[in-house]
């Protein structure tokens, strides 16, 4: 009776972590600048599609190259629109790594403006070199011949290709700004240290750990045979406060390529986390 009453009180006082909502001076700089690129990065999509449809002047001299151009063009294109993508993402994270943006919000507008940007410019481009838009010169090089403007299906297609986009980079910018930072130090928690456990315990340890029941953890592996690990705590701390602040865990399968999936994350505040860390023999934790 008593244990069970201690266990609703830690359930109530279950904490996680909250984002300040708050950003650096070097934030607005940098997303203005990221909304610029995304300008670019349309138009160089467009412009490297326009250069790729030129070879097929070349390829259809002769038989075989009708076919390859076929094939390999709404590849190649699609292609250019994902590098493109992933790029403009890659400058999107950055901004909200280096202005310190722990604001969701403000990540989301950042990642819509420049999704909008980018989206607009490879139109234009596509407009400029084409007469056509980019989802639109592909649905009509695969089924259609004859661009026409006036389709309003051609509309909807484009306009749902941006919704794709603009919600994934969104996704992954708000994700980006919900990562742990220490308001003291104004830094980002950076993955430093974790516990392994064999693939046998699965139960157990899901079990222990959704409940924050750390009593009832399986028997951690020894430092020396963690390469055997199925499963991990991933720990992040703030690099300077290390052990002395909170810290956000991280349960991880491990599958045979050593790659790390996500199952579920927890917070220890401050004080709670070192005790934490000290329940383990030093044979067992593991540094990264
Ligand atoms: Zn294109
Ligand atoms: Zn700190």
């Amino acid at each position: 009776m008593e244990e069970m009453v201690e266990n609703t009180k830690k359930m109530k006082n279950k904490t996680s972590y909250q984002p300040s909502n708050s950003w650096s001076m070097k934030f607005f700089p940098m997303a203005t600048i990221v909304v610029f690129v995304s300008f670019f990065l349309g138009l160089g999509a467009a412009f490297l599609d326009f250069g790729i449809d030129k070879i097929r002047v070349w390829l259809f001299q002769w038989d075989k190259g009708r076919m390859i151009y076929f094939f390999l063009l709404p590849v190649i294109w699609m292609g250019l629109f994902f590098i493109s993508s992933w790029l403009l993402n890659q400058f999107i994270l950055a901004a909200i790594k280096q202005g310190k943006c722990r604001s969701p919000f403000a990540a989301r507008i950042l990642a819509f403006l420049s999704s909008l940007g980018f989206y607009l410019f490879l139109d234009l481009g596509h407009y400029m070199y084409f007469q056509d838009l980019h989802l639109l010169a592909l649905l009509d090089h695969l089924f259609l011949r004859g661009t026409n403007l006036q389709n309003p299906y051609f509309y909807l297609a484009a306009l749902i290709e941006f919704i794709i986009l603009s919600y994934l980079l969104t996704y992954w910018a708000k994700d980006h700004a919900l990562w742990p930072f220490c308001e003291d130090c104004l830094k980002w928690f950076e993955f430093r240290a974790y516990i392994s456990f064999n693939r046998e315990d699965r139960e157990k340890l899901m079990d222990a750990f959704q409940k924050e029941d750390w009593k009832n953890l399986p028997d951690p592996l020894d430092n020396h045979e963690k390469e055997k690990a199925g499963y991990e705590i991933h720990i992040s701390m703030c690099p300077s406060c290390r052990f002395k602040g909170p810290a956000q865990l991280i349960l991880c399968e491990i599958d045979k390529d050593d790659f790390a999936l996500d199952l579920c994350k927890t917070w220890l505040e401050k004080g709670d986390f070192e005790e934490w860390w000290n329940q383990f023999p030093s044979g067992k934790q593991g540094y990264k």
